[in-house]
Protein backbone atom coordinates (compact mmCIF):
# COMPACT_ATOMS: atom_id res chain seq x y z
CA UNK A 1 0.00 0.00 0.00
CA UNK A 2 1.58 3.49 -1.18
CA UNK A 3 0.78 5.98 1.37
CA UNK A 4 2.24 9.93 2.04
CA UNK A 5 2.12 12.57 4.42
CA UNK A 6 -1.18 14.80 4.15
CA UNK A 7 -3.20 16.82 6.65
CA UNK A 8 -6.81 15.36 6.58
CA UNK A 9 -9.86 16.62 8.22
CA UNK A 10 -12.07 13.78 9.47
CA UNK A 11 -15.75 14.84 10.54
CA UNK A 12 -16.82 14.04 14.13
CA UNK A 13 -19.99 14.54 15.74
CA UNK A 14 -19.16 18.12 17.14
CA UNK A 15 -17.69 19.00 14.30
CA UNK A 16 -14.39 18.26 12.09
CA UNK A 17 -10.84 16.71 13.61
CA UNK A 18 -7.44 17.39 11.62
CA UNK A 19 -4.46 15.47 11.76
CA UNK A 20 -1.10 15.28 10.37
CA UNK A 21 -0.70 11.66 9.25
CA UNK A 22 -0.25 9.03 6.08
CA UNK A 23 -2.90 9.46 3.29
CA UNK A 24 -3.37 6.20 1.53
CA UNK A 25 -2.92 6.84 -2.12
CA UNK A 26 -5.84 4.79 -3.47
CA UNK A 27 -8.01 7.04 -1.49
CA UNK A 28 -6.87 9.84 -4.03
CA UNK A 29 -10.12 11.17 -6.41
CA UNK A 30 -10.62 10.93 -9.84
CA UNK A 31 -8.28 13.53 -12.35
CA UNK A 32 -6.51 12.52 -14.72
CA UNK A 33 -2.85 14.08 -13.60
CA UNK A 34 -0.86 12.68 -10.75
CA UNK A 35 1.44 15.37 -9.06
CA UNK A 36 4.40 15.50 -6.98
CA UNK A 37 3.38 18.73 -4.67
CA UNK A 38 6.70 20.14 -3.86
CA UNK A 39 4.81 23.43 -2.43
CA UNK A 40 1.51 25.23 -0.98
CA UNK A 41 0.92 28.02 0.53
CA UNK A 42 -1.15 29.29 3.62
CA UNK A 43 -4.37 31.52 2.48
CA UNK A 44 -7.17 33.13 4.60
CA UNK A 45 -9.40 30.47 2.81
CA UNK A 46 -7.20 27.98 4.16
CA UNK A 47 -7.14 29.04 7.61
CA UNK A 48 -10.96 29.01 7.44
CA UNK A 49 -10.87 25.21 6.73
CA UNK A 50 -8.20 24.16 8.94
CA UNK A 51 -10.39 25.10 11.83
CA UNK A 52 -13.89 25.20 10.36
CA UNK A 53 -14.67 28.64 10.97
CA UNK A 54 -16.87 28.48 7.94
CA UNK A 55 -17.95 25.59 6.08
CA UNK A 56 -15.37 25.76 3.45
CA UNK A 57 -14.79 22.11 3.69
CA UNK A 58 -17.91 20.27 1.39
CA UNK A 59 -16.32 16.89 1.73
CA UNK A 60 -14.65 14.25 4.35
CA UNK A 61 -12.29 13.26 4.94
CA UNK A 62 -10.54 16.63 3.09
CA UNK A 63 -6.99 17.36 2.86
CA UNK A 64 -7.30 20.50 2.81
CA UNK A 65 -4.82 23.43 0.81
CA UNK A 66 -6.43 25.41 -1.99
CA UNK A 67 -3.26 25.86 -4.20
CA UNK A 68 -0.04 24.06 -4.80
CA UNK A 69 2.89 23.27 -7.06
CA UNK A 70 4.72 20.62 -8.33
CA UNK A 71 6.09 17.73 -10.85
CA UNK A 72 3.59 15.89 -12.98
CA UNK A 73 3.85 12.22 -12.02
CA UNK A 74 1.91 10.61 -14.36
CA UNK A 75 -0.54 11.67 -16.92
CA UNK A 76 -3.30 10.70 -19.12
CA UNK A 77 -3.66 14.28 -20.39
CA UNK A 78 -2.61 15.40 -23.60
CA UNK A 79 -1.55 18.88 -22.75
CA UNK A 80 1.21 17.23 -19.38
CA UNK A 81 3.62 14.71 -19.59
CA UNK A 82 5.68 13.78 -16.69
CA UNK A 83 8.28 15.52 -15.18
CA UNK A 84 6.45 18.71 -16.08
CA UNK A 85 6.30 21.50 -13.67
CA UNK A 86 2.59 22.95 -12.70
CA UNK A 87 0.83 25.17 -10.78
CA UNK A 88 -3.31 24.38 -9.25
CA UNK A 89 -5.53 27.33 -7.21
CA UNK A 90 -8.91 27.27 -6.69
CA UNK A 91 -11.65 25.16 -8.39
CA UNK A 92 -12.59 23.91 -5.24
CA UNK A 93 -9.36 22.14 -4.62
CA UNK A 94 -9.09 21.83 -0.77
CA UNK A 95 -12.89 22.31 -0.47
CA UNK A 96 -15.01 19.41 -2.59
CA UNK A 97 -11.91 17.98 -4.09
CA UNK A 98 -8.62 16.77 -2.15
CA UNK A 99 -6.27 19.37 -1.60
CA UNK A 100 -2.74 20.65 -1.40
CA UNK A 101 -1.86 20.08 1.89
CA UNK A 102 -0.03 16.64 1.02
CA UNK A 103 2.79 15.26 -0.82
CA UNK A 104 0.81 14.19 -3.77
CA UNK A 105 -2.51 15.01 -5.33
CA UNK A 106 -4.41 13.87 -8.23
CA UNK A 107 -6.93 16.53 -10.63
CA UNK A 108 -8.34 16.88 -13.69
CA UNK A 109 -5.88 18.45 -16.22
CA UNK A 110 -8.14 21.45 -17.02
CA UNK A 111 -7.29 22.61 -13.79
CA UNK A 112 -4.02 22.65 -14.25
CA UNK A 113 -1.58 25.62 -15.32
CA UNK A 114 1.95 24.79 -16.91
CA UNK A 115 4.34 26.69 -14.73
CA UNK A 116 5.04 30.32 -16.78
CA UNK A 117 8.79 30.47 -17.91
CA UNK A 118 10.39 32.14 -14.96
CA UNK A 119 8.84 30.83 -12.04
CA UNK A 120 10.24 28.30 -9.74
CA UNK A 121 8.02 26.47 -8.19
CA UNK A 122 8.73 28.28 -4.64
CA UNK A 123 7.99 31.23 -6.65
CA UNK A 124 4.65 30.22 -7.61
CA UNK A 125 3.51 29.46 -4.26
CA UNK A 126 4.67 32.69 -3.07
CA UNK A 127 2.45 34.57 -5.43
CA UNK A 128 -0.21 31.38 -4.68
CA UNK A 129 -3.89 32.29 -4.79
CA UNK A 130 -3.34 35.48 -3.37
CA UNK A 131 -1.19 36.63 -5.75
CA UNK A 132 -3.15 35.26 -8.91
CA UNK A 133 -6.42 37.47 -6.88
CA UNK A 134 -4.16 40.64 -6.71
CA UNK A 135 -3.02 39.79 -10.17
CA UNK A 136 -7.15 39.52 -11.29
CA UNK A 137 -7.87 42.90 -9.59
CA UNK A 138 -5.46 44.78 -11.31
CA UNK A 139 -6.57 43.05 -14.49
CA UNK A 140 -10.11 44.21 -13.75
CA UNK A 141 -9.39 47.76 -12.90
CA UNK A 142 -7.38 48.25 -16.24
CA UNK A 143 -9.82 46.33 -18.25
CA UNK A 144 -12.17 49.05 -17.00
CA UNK A 145 -9.69 51.68 -18.39
CA UNK A 146 -8.56 52.84 -15.31
CA UNK A 147 -4.05 53.61 -15.64
CA UNK A 148 -2.42 55.27 -13.07
CA UNK A 149 -2.84 59.01 -14.67
CA UNK A 150 -6.86 58.92 -13.23
CA UNK A 151 -5.51 59.19 -9.49
CA UNK A 152 -4.13 56.99 -6.57
CA UNK A 153 -5.15 53.65 -5.62
CA UNK A 154 -5.92 51.96 -2.30
CA UNK A 155 -5.11 48.77 -1.11
CA UNK A 156 -7.18 47.22 2.28
CA UNK A 157 -5.64 44.41 3.94
CA UNK A 158 -2.29 45.71 2.72
CA UNK A 159 0.17 44.24 5.66
CA UNK A 160 -1.99 40.24 4.11
CA UNK A 161 -1.26 38.15 1.51
CA UNK A 162 -3.45 39.60 -0.93
CA UNK A 163 -3.08 43.04 -0.11
CA UNK A 164 1.06 43.11 -0.11
CA UNK A 165 1.56 41.59 -3.32
CA UNK A 166 -1.61 44.02 -4.42
CA UNK A 167 0.90 46.70 -2.90
CA UNK A 168 3.76 45.30 -4.95
CA UNK A 169 1.73 44.86 -8.66
CA UNK A 170 0.07 48.40 -8.27
CA UNK A 171 3.31 50.35 -7.85
CA UNK A 172 4.80 48.62 -10.40
CA UNK A 173 2.33 49.50 -13.05
CA UNK A 174 3.14 53.02 -12.13
CA UNK A 175 0.21 54.01 -9.22
CA UNK A 176 0.69 56.09 -6.79
CA UNK A 177 -0.15 53.00 -3.75
CA UNK A 178 -2.24 53.88 -0.87
CA UNK A 179 -1.64 50.94 1.80
CA UNK A 180 -4.47 50.81 4.61
CA UNK A 181 -3.38 48.80 7.21
CA UNK A 182 -4.08 48.12 11.10
CA UNK A 183 -0.38 47.67 11.83
CA UNK A 184 1.37 51.03 11.76
CA UNK A 185 4.63 48.99 13.02
CA UNK A 186 4.31 47.19 9.12
CA UNK A 187 4.67 50.53 7.54
CA UNK A 188 8.48 50.34 6.71
CA UNK A 189 7.65 46.80 4.88
CA UNK A 190 4.84 48.32 3.19
CA UNK A 191 7.07 50.82 1.25
CA UNK A 192 9.79 48.80 1.08
CA UNK A 193 7.16 46.73 -1.34
CA UNK A 194 6.43 50.79 -3.28
CA UNK A 195 3.66 52.17 -0.74
CA UNK A 196 3.71 55.77 -1.55
CA UNK A 197 1.33 56.74 1.74
CA UNK A 198 0.05 54.47 4.66
CA UNK A 199 -3.76 54.92 5.63
CA UNK A 200 -4.99 53.83 9.03
CA UNK A 201 -7.48 51.06 8.77
CA UNK A 202 -9.67 52.39 11.36
CA UNK A 203 -10.08 55.67 9.05
CA UNK A 204 -12.09 53.44 7.12
CA UNK A 205 -13.45 50.81 9.05
CA UNK A 206 -16.25 53.22 10.50
CA UNK A 207 -19.88 53.49 8.98
CA UNK A 208 -19.74 54.57 5.81
CA UNK A 209 -21.83 58.06 4.73
CA UNK A 210 -23.44 57.51 1.35
CA UNK A 211 -20.03 60.09 -0.30
CA UNK A 212 -17.39 61.47 1.12
CA UNK A 213 -14.25 63.46 -0.02
CA UNK A 214 -12.99 61.98 -3.02
CA UNK A 215 -9.22 60.17 -2.42
CA UNK A 216 -8.87 57.72 -4.94
CA UNK A 217 -9.17 56.79 -8.65
CA UNK A 218 -8.89 52.51 -7.82
CA UNK A 219 -9.02 50.62 -5.39
CA UNK A 220 -8.24 46.95 -4.13
CA UNK A 221 -10.37 45.58 -1.29
CA UNK A 222 -9.67 42.62 0.83
CA UNK A 223 -11.81 43.69 3.64
CA UNK A 224 -15.45 44.04 2.32
CA UNK A 225 -17.83 45.31 4.93
CA UNK A 226 -17.89 49.63 6.16
CA UNK A 227 -14.40 49.31 4.74
CA UNK A 228 -15.72 48.49 1.63
CA UNK A 229 -18.75 50.87 1.38
CA UNK A 230 -16.03 53.85 2.49
CA UNK A 231 -13.92 52.62 -0.14
CA UNK A 232 -16.91 53.17 -2.35
CA UNK A 233 -18.00 56.62 -0.79
CA UNK A 234 -14.16 58.07 -1.55
CA UNK A 235 -14.04 56.76 -4.98
CA UNK A 236 -13.30 59.57 -7.44
CA UNK A 237 -15.57 60.63 -10.28
CA UNK A 238 -16.07 57.00 -13.04
CA UNK A 239 -13.22 55.43 -10.60
CA UNK A 240 -13.32 51.69 -9.38
CA UNK A 241 -13.21 49.35 -6.64
CA UNK A 242 -12.22 45.69 -7.37
CA UNK A 243 -13.94 43.89 -4.16
CA UNK A 244 -11.98 39.86 -3.52
CA UNK A 245 -12.27 39.44 0.55
CA UNK A 246 -14.22 39.35 3.77
CA UNK A 247 -11.74 39.73 6.42
CA UNK A 248 -13.83 42.30 8.13
CA UNK A 249 -16.97 40.69 7.20
CA UNK A 250 -19.09 39.79 4.37
CA UNK A 251 -21.45 42.43 4.93
CA UNK A 252 -21.71 46.01 2.40
CA UNK A 253 -23.55 48.21 4.48
CA UNK A 254 -22.91 50.93 1.59
CA UNK A 255 -25.46 53.25 -0.31
CA UNK A 256 -26.28 53.72 -3.94
CA UNK A 257 -24.85 56.90 -4.21
CA UNK A 258 -21.71 56.51 -5.59
CA UNK A 259 -22.58 54.36 -8.45
CA UNK A 260 -25.41 56.87 -9.40
CA UNK A 261 -23.84 60.48 -9.07
CA UNK A 262 -19.91 59.50 -9.33
CA UNK A 263 -19.75 56.63 -11.92
CA UNK A 264 -18.04 54.57 -9.50
CA UNK A 265 -18.39 50.78 -9.96
CA UNK A 266 -17.57 47.83 -8.29
CA UNK A 267 -15.81 45.29 -10.13
CA UNK A 268 -16.40 41.21 -8.36
CA UNK A 269 -13.22 38.99 -8.60
CA UNK A 270 -13.39 35.36 -8.52
CA UNK A 271 -10.50 33.29 -8.31
CA UNK A 272 -11.67 30.01 -8.21
CA UNK A 273 -13.38 29.45 -11.34
CA UNK A 274 -11.52 31.95 -13.58
CA UNK A 275 -11.33 30.39 -17.13
CA UNK A 276 -7.91 28.74 -17.99
CA UNK A 277 -7.31 31.59 -20.54
CA UNK A 278 -7.33 34.23 -18.12
CA UNK A 279 -5.49 32.13 -15.74
CA UNK A 280 -2.55 31.61 -18.10
CA UNK A 281 -2.60 35.25 -19.19
CA UNK A 282 -2.03 36.12 -15.55
CA UNK A 283 0.18 33.69 -14.31
CA UNK A 284 2.69 35.22 -17.40
CA UNK A 285 2.17 38.59 -16.22
CA UNK A 286 2.69 37.31 -12.34
CA UNK A 287 5.70 36.07 -13.71
CA UNK A 288 7.03 39.04 -15.71
CA UNK A 289 5.96 41.56 -13.43
CA UNK A 290 6.68 40.84 -9.78
CA UNK A 291 9.83 41.57 -8.64
CA UNK A 292 11.78 38.95 -7.03
CA UNK A 293 13.17 41.70 -4.31
CA UNK A 294 9.57 42.42 -2.97
CA UNK A 295 8.35 38.45 -3.47
CA UNK A 296 11.28 37.83 -1.29
CA UNK A 297 10.42 40.52 1.40
CA UNK A 298 6.69 39.43 1.94
CA UNK A 299 7.37 35.62 2.27
CA UNK A 300 8.10 32.95 4.75
CA UNK A 301 8.46 29.32 4.92
CA UNK A 302 7.22 26.64 6.95
CA UNK A 303 7.38 22.51 6.68
CA UNK A 304 4.43 20.71 5.94
CA UNK A 305 3.99 19.48 9.71
CA UNK A 306 3.69 23.03 10.40
CA UNK A 307 1.03 24.60 8.36
CA UNK A 308 -1.62 23.32 10.23
CA UNK A 309 -0.37 25.38 13.37
CA UNK A 310 -1.23 28.53 11.69
CA UNK A 311 -4.55 28.84 10.65
CA UNK A 312 -5.65 30.58 13.89
CA UNK A 313 -2.83 33.47 13.52
CA UNK A 314 -3.60 33.75 9.63
CA UNK A 315 -7.54 34.53 10.80
CA UNK A 316 -6.31 36.72 13.54
CA UNK A 317 -4.60 39.05 10.67
CA UNK A 318 -1.21 38.50 12.40
CA UNK A 319 0.41 37.05 9.25
CA UNK A 320 2.58 39.13 7.25
CA UNK A 321 2.52 38.87 4.07
CA UNK A 322 2.92 35.18 2.03
CA UNK A 323 3.49 31.56 3.64
CA UNK A 324 5.22 29.18 1.50
CA UNK A 325 4.87 25.36 2.33
CA UNK A 326 7.66 23.34 1.65
CA UNK A 327 6.74 19.72 1.22
CA UNK A 328 10.21 18.46 1.41
P1 LIG B 1 -4.58 37.62 4.96
O1 LIG B 1 -5.06 37.20 6.30
O2 LIG B 1 -3.17 37.37 4.57
O3 LIG B 1 -4.85 39.19 4.78
C1 LIG B 1 -6.01 39.83 5.26
C2 LIG B 1 -5.63 41.17 5.84
O4 LIG B 1 -6.82 41.91 6.09
C3 LIG B 1 -4.93 41.10 7.17
O5 LIG B 1 -3.57 40.85 7.07
C4 LIG B 1 -5.21 42.49 7.72
O6 LIG B 1 -4.31 43.40 7.10
C5 LIG B 1 -6.60 42.79 7.18
N1 LIG B 1 -7.65 42.51 8.19
C6 LIG B 1 -7.82 41.40 8.94
N2 LIG B 1 -8.88 41.51 9.74
C7 LIG B 1 -9.42 42.73 9.50
C8 LIG B 1 -10.51 43.45 10.02
N3 LIG B 1 -11.31 42.92 10.98
N4 LIG B 1 -10.77 44.69 9.55
C9 LIG B 1 -9.99 45.24 8.59
N5 LIG B 1 -8.91 44.61 8.06
C10 LIG B 1 -8.64 43.37 8.50
O7 LIG B 1 -5.58 36.96 3.91
P2 LIG B 1 -5.44 36.81 2.32
O8 LIG B 1 -4.64 37.95 1.81
O9 LIG B 1 -5.07 35.42 1.99
O10 LIG B 1 -6.95 37.02 1.87
C11 LIG B 1 -7.58 38.29 2.03
C12 LIG B 1 -9.07 38.16 1.73
O11 LIG B 1 -9.25 37.90 0.34
C13 LIG B 1 -9.76 37.04 2.49
O12 LIG B 1 -11.04 37.46 2.87
C14 LIG B 1 -9.87 35.94 1.46
O13 LIG B 1 -10.91 35.06 1.71
C15 LIG B 1 -10.07 36.75 0.19
N6 LIG B 1 -9.68 36.06 -1.04
C16 LIG B 1 -10.60 35.99 -2.02
C17 LIG B 1 -10.28 35.41 -3.22
C18 LIG B 1 -11.28 35.43 -4.32
O14 LIG B 1 -11.17 34.65 -5.26
N7 LIG B 1 -12.24 36.33 -4.28
C19 LIG B 1 -9.00 34.74 -3.42
C20 LIG B 1 -8.05 34.96 -2.35
C21 LIG B 1 -8.41 35.58 -1.18
P3 LIG B 1 -3.67 44.67 7.89
O15 LIG B 1 -3.11 44.11 9.16
O16 LIG B 1 -2.63 45.19 6.96
O17 LIG B 1 -4.79 45.64 8.13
Amino acid sequence: MATFKAWVIDRVADGQRLAFRDFDEADLMDGDVTVRITHSTLNYKDGLALTGRAPIVRRFPMIPGIDFAGIVETSQHPDYAPGQPVLLTGWGVGETHLGAYAEKARVPGDWLVPLPEGLSPEHAMAIGTAGFTAMLALMALEHHGLRPEAGPAVVTGASGGVGSIAVALLARAGWHVVAATGRPGEAAYLRGLGAAEILDRTELSGSAKPLAKERWAAGIDAVGSTTLANLLAMTRADGAIAACGLAQGMDLPASVAPSILRGVSLLGINSVTTPIAKRRAAWARLARDLDAGPLAAMTTRVGLAEVGNLAEAILAGEIRGRVVVEMA
